[in-house]
């Protein structure tokens, strides 16, 4: 039986019997036939198709800020050479990309337009941006991360131009350019190596 038909199935002959996913909380479209779990033993579950491929295939994350990184300095500043190479990047970890820059505020909106139209030309998506919160970026860094599904992250960078003191907590994924050079080759090696180690 097809899934579609095994849902209009489950519907008919198990009204109110909803499946439940164990990672987000969704209804599956299943029923306890035709579960499906992210391990052998059947722990892990039951899930719906979406958790279950992060389970499977846990993503890796760049929390990108931009000034000092991509740009030199506000929408103007956005450079060419720096962008292929951030794609370069994306493609080779491979990993998604979480806006953690000021760009991410309401008042900035054309600077991340933008930003998404020349990251889209080289074929990158921005996946998500973290919450705007009161207490500094790596809180809010931690506050996205917390919002994820158990299981669904296999390593995360932090890519920033500004070493500050927040951030030294999370100093095991920090990855620091300086604002005057921004991303460089070297650098783009040093997060492709740093998010292949897992
Ligand atoms: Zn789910």
């Amino acid at each position: 039986m097809h899934q579609s038909d095994h849902e209009a199935w489950n519907a008919k002959n198990y009204p109110g019997t909803r499946q439940l996913c164990a990672d987000c909380g969704e209804p599956t479209g299943r029923c306890e036939d035709d579960s499906i779990y992210a391990d052998d033993d059947r722990e892990i579950g039951p899930l719906c198709e979406k958790c279950r491929e992060l389970r499977i295939n846990p993503m890796k994350v760049i929390f990108l800020d931009v000034d000092g990184v991509l740009s030199s300095g506000g929408a103007e500043g956005l450079c060419g050479t720096r962008l292929d190479l951030f794609a370069k990047v994306i493609r080779e970890a491979p990993a998604r990309v979480v806006l953690s820059s000021l760009w991410r505020h309401p008042h900035c909106t054309e600077q991340r337009m933008l930003l998404q139209r020349e990251l889209r030309r080289r074929g990158v998506e921005l996946h998500s941006k973290t919450p705007i919160g009161p207490k500094g970026r790596a809180n809010e860094i931690r506050a996205w991360l917390a919002q994820q599904e158990p299981g669904s992250i296999a390593d995360f960078v932090v890519l920033d131009d500004d070493p500050s003191e927040e951030l030294a907590g999370l100093k095991d994924h920090l990855v620091i350019c300086t604002s005057h050079d921004g991303l460089t080759e070297d650098i783009a090696r040093q997060l492709i190596a740093r998010l292949n180690r897992t």
